[in-house]
């Protein structure tokens, strides 16, 4: 095959016949190429042997981006490739789900303080915010934060 049914050949395969992850996605782009681990050292002599092992065995799960450059320019592939599967090592569950309860908290107090575009605690971009006026159930008029993302499904309720 000639290098653009390659290009091809990459653009048009599915996630899972790229792989899911960092390790099998380099292996099968390897393979694809029809390149060795020696001859991805040698396109990329900032990678060692011993790194590009480690990559493909899951040991390394995520690159900075310029040896994620090197990589991708000696697989020949768009970067974005590799980055859509790299995962870095993560904070547990609970503590995600407690540092958004603590954004959140932020978030209603700036609108409840009259802010309306805020950065969405999900993707980054533009929170729409509003305060909407009700009443509890004494009849007492109650303040809320409602702010959607403009980007994301992310909702403040
Ligand atoms: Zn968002």
């Amino acid at each position: 095959m000639d290098k653009d049914k390659l290009q091809i050949a990459i653009s048009s395969a599915t996630p899972e016949q790229l792989g899911a992850t960092l390790a099998q996605r380099v292996v099968r782009l390897r393979e694809i190429r029809n390149m060795t681990q020696k001859d991805i050292v040698k396109s990329s002599p900032r990678f060692t042997l011993e790194r590009v092992q480690d990559i493909e065995s899951g040991v390394e799960t995520w690159l900075s981006s310029s040896d994620r450059q090197l990589l991708a320019r000696a697989l020949v592939v768009d970067p974005v490739i590799l980055q859509e599967v790299e995962t870095r090592p993560r904070y547990s569950a609970e503590s995600d789900a407690a540092m958004m309860l603590s954004k959140e908290a932020d978030i209603t107090e700036s609108i409840l303080m009259g802010a309306r575009e805020l950065e969405c605690p999900r993707c980054g971009n533009i929170l729409r915010c509003r305060v909407q006026e009700g009443l509890d159930m004494d009849g007492q008029p109650v303040y809320l934060a409602k702010a959607f993302c403009q980007k994301c499904p992310y909702v403040l309720k």
